[in-house]
This record gives structure tokens, sequence and C-alpha cells, in this order.
């Protein structure tokens, strides 16, 4: 028997299974993919290597999760530290995001008809929400449950939290009018576009301590993996396998059945017996996979509709020629009505590869990766037919905002492929394509379930609907936090 099978080899089932290993447990991880990292993974296309969803990544400094990994499980990946990280660009605007943060508010203050004192006071708050909140990423062991331990650590920040108090059930929107700062449109528009892609709503809805937290997204250990992420996905199966755990690609999960002192996983490839399993899928694919009824499991139906009224993901896949001396990977956000919402094409995310990911298109050329949101209420009210056309309108409405705003890369495009929530739910078999975990609009039930979640004794929830969620470090840390706590049983 398996102390643990971790069901999924997205980075939260990655991230359970190295540190269930690393601690001596005897671990299994199934991936019904041949190729590990889910939302964030690379996959081939003809003689292509296209970042399937995330793009992007934080926590790469050596005290954090992945650069402590990096070095002590020595993956073999190599992180390009951009600058400008990202660029946001809308009509009439180019605002550059330095890798130094001073320089970058001092851009955002010299724009015309800034109201530099209030935006500097904005940043001054943001930095001690940031700096209380963001060392719970780097050390998974503060994250609840806490222990006497992270409790005494705990209390001894208390004055670290106080910035946080009042703003707690607040929409970042209330900071901003508290600032004076809600007439300011260049700021307004780029919050809008961080908040979209970090928390996963606008900024006037951001639940205001998490979306405070998330301005310093850019400033957190933030590169590109070169190569793709795929690298970093397949170096941590790499390293599950050398801690002694068992890797099976291809192999999906068909159903979970508890047994006497753990569960059976029947797989596509066979049965495993484990005390402890671990679900990197949405809960209600985990409600179907153990069959819970969802009236007795009320608050995992509940989360389950919370992210099924969340988002889904409108892709475009492009191969391009580079402008010429281009030679850096780029990650542009583009806006084409700052006033409309960042939803279905007017809000996109293009990650182009660079000069240096050898291997991701054939020399001179370079594959990008294209995504906005689309909600997945609006979709889920239509016919197939409907959608079918919804899906494309948003596409094109993609391919002009990149013509419009990122012309350089749009002079002779090589070749496009497009993807929708459906492609998702295929590849990555998540619910309608439900991507990017609960959006995090202001209130209080988003501290309600911040530990990790047991749905029966021995059956654990992991990933980016389980607190902290909601991206690629968030999601590992979560993972890692899990693995502490069933280590701790075994
Ligand atoms: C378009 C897009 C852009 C994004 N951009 C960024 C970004 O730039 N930076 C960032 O940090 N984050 C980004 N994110 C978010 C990030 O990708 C996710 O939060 C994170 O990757 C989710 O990981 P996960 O482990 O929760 O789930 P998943 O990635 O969904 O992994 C679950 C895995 O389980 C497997 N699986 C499912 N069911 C079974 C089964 N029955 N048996 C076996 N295996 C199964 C799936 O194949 C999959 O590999 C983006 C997401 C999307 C969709």
């Amino acid at each position: 028997m398996y102390d643990g099978v971790v069901v999924g080899a997205g980075f939260g089932g990655l991230a359970t299974a190295l540190e269930l290993a690393r601690r001596g447990a005897r671990v299994a991880l199934c991936e019904t993919l041949s190729y590990p990292g889910g939302c964030a993974s690379t996959f081939q296309r003809d003689g292509h290597a296209f970042e399937a969803g995330a793009t992007l990544f934080s926590g790469f400094e050596p005290h954090q999760l992945f650069g402590r990994w990096i070095r002590e499980h020595g993956l073999d990946v190599t992180v390009d530290w951009l600058d400008p990280v990202v660029e946001l660009r809308a009509p009439g605007l180019r605002l550059p995001v330095t890798r130094d943060r001073e320089r970058f508010i001092d851009s955002l203050c010299a724009l015309p008809s800034a109201p530099a004192s209030s935006v500097r006071r904005l940043f001054a708050l943001q930095r001690r929400v940031a700096d209380a909140l963001w060392p719970l990423f780097d050390e998974p062991d503060l994250l609840p449950p806490l222990g006497p331990r992270a409790l005494l650590r705990h209390a001894a920040r208390l004055r670290a939290y106080a910035p946080l108090a009042r703003w707690v059930g607040r929409p970042l929107g209330a900071v901003l009018e508290h600032l004076g700062l809600l007439g300011f449109a260049p700021l307004r528009m780029y919050l809008d576009a961080l908040c979209q892609i970090t928390v996963q709503c606008s900024a006037m809805e951001a639940e205001a301590p998490f979306a405070l937290a998330a301005m310093d997204y850019f400033w957190r250990g933030t590169g590109h993996l070169r190569g793709g992420i795929g690298r970093l996905a397949t170096a941590l199966a790499q390293a599950v396998e050398d801690q002694g755990g068992a890797v099976f690609m291809a192999t999906r999960v068909k159903s979970l059945t508890p047994i006497p002192g753990g569960w059976r996983v029947e797989t596509r490839r066979g049965e495993l017996r484990a005390r402890h399993v671990v679900a990197n899928v949405l809960p209600q694919a985990l409600m179907r996979l153990a069959g819970l009824d969802p009236a007795r499991h009320a608050r995992l139906a509940a989360m389950g509709g919370r992210v099924a009224q969340g988002w889904g993901a409108v892709m475009l896949y492009l191969v391009v020629r580079p402008p010429s001396g281009h030679g850096a990977a780029s990650h542009l956000e583009l806006v084409q009505e700052p006033g409309a919402p960042f939803v279905e094409g007017n809000h996109v995310f293009m990650s182009i590869s660079g000069e240096a990911d050898v291997g991701r298109a054939p020399p001179g050329l370079r594959t990008a990766t294209v995504s906005t949101h689309v909600p997945l209420g609006t979709l889920s009210r239509m016919t197939p037919e409907e959608k079918a056309r919804h899906v494309s309108a948003i596409q094109a409405r993609m391919r002009e905002g990149l013509e419009r705003l990122a012309p350089e890369w749009m002079e002779s495009p090589v070749h496009a492929m497009t993807a929708s929530p459906r492609t998702f739910e295929r590849f990555t078999r998540r619910d309608d394509g439900a991507v990017g975990g609960i959006p995090r609009r202001a209130g209080l039930v988003h501290y309600r379930d911040l530990g990790p979640r047991e749905v029966l004794e021995g059956l654990w929830l992991v990933g980016d609907s389980v607190f902290p969620g909601q991206s690629t470090l968030a999601t590992a840390v979560g993972g890692a936090r899990l693995a502490a706590r069933i280590a701790s049983r075994l």
C-alpha cells in the first residue's frame, strides 16, 4: 500500500508528490496526459512548442519555493529575468513594468495629471500588505493549520498584519476611493489588468488584501522559464522519481473507493491502494471520482459552484516572426477599451518565446500564447452552436487587439491555432474548462477555508480551487503545505 497516491500532475499534484516523497513517504503520482503540468504545461504541435496556459511565473528567488527546489533537487531549468517583466499597452499608452519596483512607481507618477502623492501612498500601503503576506508563500508552514511554532511566529508578526485589518472583506476599489485615485485612468487600467490575471476579477471588485499582495506579483522572483514551463513540470516529475516516488503518465484515475485503512484507486492501467489520496482536480470532479453525494458534502459542492461561476480561457497559439533585433522573450498585456470589462478579447495576455527558447520554434520564428477570460456563466446559457459563434467572435476580437496594439508581432504570422474552454476540458479534464480557481471578489467567504481540504478521512483536495490557489506558485505552495500535513499523520 502507498502512503499517498496523487491524482493529477498539475503543479498542485507535483508539489504534493515531491514533498511527500522528500519526507520519506511511499508515493505514486498518476497523470492522465503523457506530460505533466496541466494548465501550466508546454505542448508540442507540428514541430512547435507552446505554453498551454500559464506563461509567467513567480517564486524563483533562492528563498522562495521554486528557487529552493531548483537548488535542493538540482533541477535542470533556467529562469530568464526579463526587464521589463511585462508591458501594458492600450490605445495611447505603453507602460513597461520594470523589474525595479521604484522605477515603475516613478514612471506611473510621471504620467500626465498623475496624482503622484496619492499613488505613492497606495504603493506604500501595498508594500506593507505584500511584505506581510508574501512570506506565507515563501514558508508554507506558516499557512493554516497552525502548529505552536507557526502561531508563535505569527504572534511575533502581529504588527506587520496591522495594515490589513481595515481592508479585510472590502474591495480594492474602496482603497482607491479612500486615496482619491478612482479618477487616475492609467492606474485603474493597470490594476484591472493585474487583478484579472491574478485574483481573477476587476480591481473594483477584488478582495483588497489579496489584491494588494497580488500587486507585488511582478516583483517576487518572477521570470520566464527558458524553453517553457513544461521544463519545470518535467524536472519536478523527475525529482519525484529521484526521491523514490513512482510517476505514472498516461494513467487516468477512474474512481476512488474507501477501503479499510485507506483508499482503492482504480486507474486505466490497474488498481493502486493508498492510505491517503490527494486529488489535484476540481471539487466537482473529485465528487464524481469518489461518488460523493453533493447534499452530504455541501461545502465541497459550494466550492465547485463558485469555480463553475468563474472563468474559462479562450486562446490563440501563434507562430510569428520577431521584429528585427528582438531577442528576449516578451510578455504583453493589451487592452483595447479601458472602460469595458477586461474579458472576452478586450484584454489579452500575450507571451512570446525568445531567442534563447531553443526548441520552441524553428530558427528565426517564435511561438506565442495569447489568452483572454470568458465568463462560464455566459457560455452555460448557450447552445453548442451559439457557444462556437461566441468563441470565434472572441478570437476575432483578440486578433484585432493584437494587430492594433502589438502590430510588430503580427506582420506576417506563420501559423495559428485556437483553443476554447472545451479544449481545456478535453485536455486537463476540468469541468466546462473552468480555470483560475475561485475569483477573489471582496467578501469574508475567502477566509473561511484557509486550511488543506480533507474531504473524507485520507481523501484530500489540492489545486487552484483550494487556498492559496490561483497561480502556479500558489498551487505548488498549497501542495507543499498539504504534504507536510499528511506526513505528520503517517
Ligand atoms: C490561460 C491561463 C493562463 C494562466 N497564466 C498564468 C501565469 O502566467 N502564471 C501563473 O502562475 N499561473 C497562470 N495560470 C494559472 C495556473 O496555470 C494554474 O493556477 C495552475 O497551473 C493550476 O494548477 P492545478 O494543479 O490546480 O491544476 P491543473 O493544472 O489543472 O492540473 C491538474 C492535472 O490533473 C490531471 N488530471 C485531471 N483529472 C485526472 C484524472 N482523473 N486522472 C489523472 N490525472 C488527471 C490533468 O490532466 C492535469 O494535468 C494560468 C491559467 C490559465 C488557464
